[in-house]
């Protein structure tokens, strides 16, 4: 068993940002900064119902997951060509490169394209090529995964499922998101079953505000390798034991659940208490551009309204190359750079 060098917590956030990690949870949609968004809607000839990036900004004061669903589906409609795609994944891996984080596994939400005329292929051949192109040129690694549209038809989801399987070697797998409450897992059985028979990788959005039910309805009838977000998991006992049983690990959002309201106050946040429950929790930004900062930020502040400490640190990175869908040798070079940064920061007493 490795033993983790402390840390002086007046180093803390040095560490948090230098530490390698990997993102497991973010929409690419969810990365478009206002400017971006304006930049995209000037090129394309786009007409957005806000006057400029600061009433664009100012219009980000959301009261539940549905407020912040409007917005970001609005700040989509810029999105229309190849290249606006592999702009909005570049930024994103620059962004996330910068943060440290040498592996994201990103979602898209090809339904909120196809649905204004925009093809499956300009929508994942712009961000492979963005996945690609960051990989050469800064070092980053990262991989797609299509996100179905819960408050959709299944129906819809497999006919988006059927347009994507032509470039089925630029995505390792699927997931569930979009408005949770009244669009229970079960609702997308048949299409997790079909993915399944793909050999897809199997994630879904289970319990942000949702309850602990779509949390067991997300292992039990989707087979889901990871819950996003889970955090309701905390109110059934039974489902905590079983998340750590099966090491299903959680991809936790702070800020997301912070500005959509989940918990009211970081310092009230429960990540704290499911890493000590023994849970594989990791943190990530979910929409970054939208919830008030990327995944650093997600743990700078999380950490300093909770007073956890570089074991913890510790404890997140490792898990978030666990949960993560990379080979062993992958993990394994990974964890090495950890103990690297990890050394040299105890060393400063
Ligand atoms: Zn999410």
């Amino acid at each position: 068993m490795h033993t983790v060098p402390a840390v002086d917590a007046a180093h803390l956030p040095q560490l948090l940002k230098a530490m390698p990690k990997a993102e497991l949870h973010m929409h690419i949609e969810g990365s478009l900064e206002p400017e971006l968004i304006f930049a995209l809607a000037q090129r394309n000839g786009v007409k957005l119902p806000y006057a400029g990036v600061e009433d664009l900004r100012r219009a980000y004061a959301f009261t539940d997951l549905q407020s912040f669903l409007d917005i970001y589906y609005a700040g989509a409609s810029v999105l229309l060509y190849e290249q606006d795609f592999y702009d909005m994944g570049r930024a994103y891996l620059t962004r996330a490169a910068q943060d440290n984080v040498v592996h994201a596994e990103i979602f898209f939400d090809p339904q909120t394209h196809t649905q204004r005329g925009v093809g499956m292929e300009t929508v994942i051949n712009g961000l492979y090529r963005a996945c690609r192109d960051a990989e050469i040129e800064q070092g980053i690694s990262s991989a797609l995964i299509l996100s179905f549209l819960r408050h959709l038809s299944e129906e819809d989801a497999f006919a988006t499922l059927e347009a994507a399987l032509p470039l089925r070697d630029r995505f390792i797998g699927v997931g569930l998101d979009s408005s949770e409450v009244g669009n229970p897992p079960e609702k997308f059985a048949r299409v997790f079953a079909r993915c399944r028979e793909l050999g897809l990788h199997l994630v879904a959005h289970a319990g942000e505000e949702g309850p602990p039910a779509y949390i067991w309805g997300a292992l039990d009838v989707l087979h889901s390798e990871r819950i996003d977000h889970g955090v309701q998991a905390a109110r059934d006992e039974a489902l905590m034991q079983r998340l750590v049983r099966d090491g299903v690990p959680l991809t936790v959002c702070p800020l997301s659940n912070l500005k959509l309201c989940v918990v009211s106050d970081l310092a009230q946040h429960n990540l704290p208490q499911l890493l000590e429950a023994g849970l594989k929790v990791t943190v990530n930004s979910d929409d970054p551009a939208y919830f008030g900062g990327y995944v650093n930020e997600n743990y700078l502040q999380l950490f300093a309204a909770t007073g956890m400490n570089s074991q913890q640190a510790w404890q997140l990175a490792v898990n978030s190359f666990d949960a993560s869908f990379v080979t062993p040798q992958q993990r394994a070079h990974w964890m090495r750079q950890l103990e690297a940064v990890f050394a040299r920061y105890a060393a400063l007493a």
